[in-house]
């Protein structure tokens, strides 16, 4: 079950909220859609999901037209909508009973539900009035409605916005258990969530897409052009004798005894570092590499232009 999206342009008046997006996700993936606030990110979800038309491009879903047969495509998507809006006055389970009304699951809703309640964890809630809930359960309640059909993609508009560190945890947990299964795409502005959760992530900013690649690989593929080591002696040493040492490109002084020294990113040199330490009697304090995150990435991406 696949998401492929073809040169998708929306524009709202005079303002270009996409702009000439493309990307294909594939089945069975779990696909972080990353980008800042007012990157485009639940425009692209609203249109994938059939909610609202695009100005020009195509969507398809498992090979169905999202603009075209948007009643066949909903039977298919899963989605959690920003913001999670609920009905406050309705009781979970009355809720889920008329959501799985819309989707006429018939006879095989009481099941279905049971499952449902279950699977996201609601059981002891499920009695209550959905106002009553705490927000990382009305999160569940949400997740809840957008699996009832059991559809095969789920589209998750900032899953885990608003909740708290425990309940963050919680809900990460159960989309990468319903993800098992299913073809998800998640959007979020938190680099942590798609390093979490995403096997691979698209980065929007300005309503364009900046890079799309395989989680893993953005620290790899946009690494610094240096190896970075900060290391701390335990006495003053001169600038020039560090940058005498084998493998070393850039040097820099943090503080009195503290530095950054930089070589190509090929090599290792904390041991010529450590050779050298031995070889003028000065002690290894401190001595780290520092590692270029997925943050670091996102921010060069998303702040240059
Ligand atoms: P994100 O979800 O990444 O925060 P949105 O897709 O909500 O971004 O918004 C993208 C841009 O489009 C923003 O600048 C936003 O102000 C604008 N926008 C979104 N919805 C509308 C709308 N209904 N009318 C006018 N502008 C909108
Ligand atoms: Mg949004």
């Amino acid at each position: 079950m696949s998401i492929e999206v073809k040169n998708i342009t929306k524009i709202y008046g005079q303002q270009k909220a996409l702009d000439d997006v493309s990307f294909k996700i594939n089945s069975g993936e779990i696909v972080g859609f990353l980008g800042p606030n007012g990157a485009g990110k639940s425009t692209m979800m609203k249109i994938i999901t059939g909610f609202i038309p695009p100005s020009s491009g195509d969507v398809f879903v498992n090979e169905m037209d999202a603009i075209e047969q948007s009643l066949e495509i909903r039977k298919i998507i899963g989605y959690l909508p920003e913001n999670n809006p609920l009905y406050h006055d309705m009781y979970v389970k009355e809720y889920l009973e008329f959501v799985a009304g819309i989707y006429k699951l018939g006879k095989a809703s009481k099941n279905r539900i049971d499952e449902i309640v279950e699977l996201t964890g609601l059981t002891i809630e499920q009695k209550k009035k959905i106002g009553a809930l705490s927000k990382g359960y009305k999160q569940r309640v949400g997740l809840a409605q957008a699996l009832i059909h059991n559809p095969e993609v789920l589209i998750l508009d900032e899953p885990t916005s608003g909740l708290d560190p425990n309940q963050i945890i919680e809900i990460r947990n159960l989309i990468m258990k319903i993800g098992k299964q299913k073809t998800i795409m998640l959007s979020t502005h938190i680099m942590q969530e798609v390093e979490a959760i995403c096997d691979r992530t698209i980065i929007i900013n300005n309503g364009k897409i900046v890079a799309d690649d395989e989680t893993g690989n953005y620290q790899k593929q946009y690494a610094d052009k240096y190896q970075t080591i900060i290391v701390e002696f335990s006495t003053k040493v001169e600038m020039s004798a560090i940058e005498k040492i084998s493998g070393v490109v850039k040097v820099k002084q943090l503080n009195q005894n503290n530095w950054l020294i930089q070589s190509k990113p090929d090599i290792d040199i904390r041991p010529e570092i450590f050779n050298f330490a031995v070889k003028n009697n000065l002690t290894v304090l401190a001595m780290q590499k520092k590692e270029k995150k997925l943050e670091d990435v996102f921010h060069e991406l998303t702040l240059k232009n």
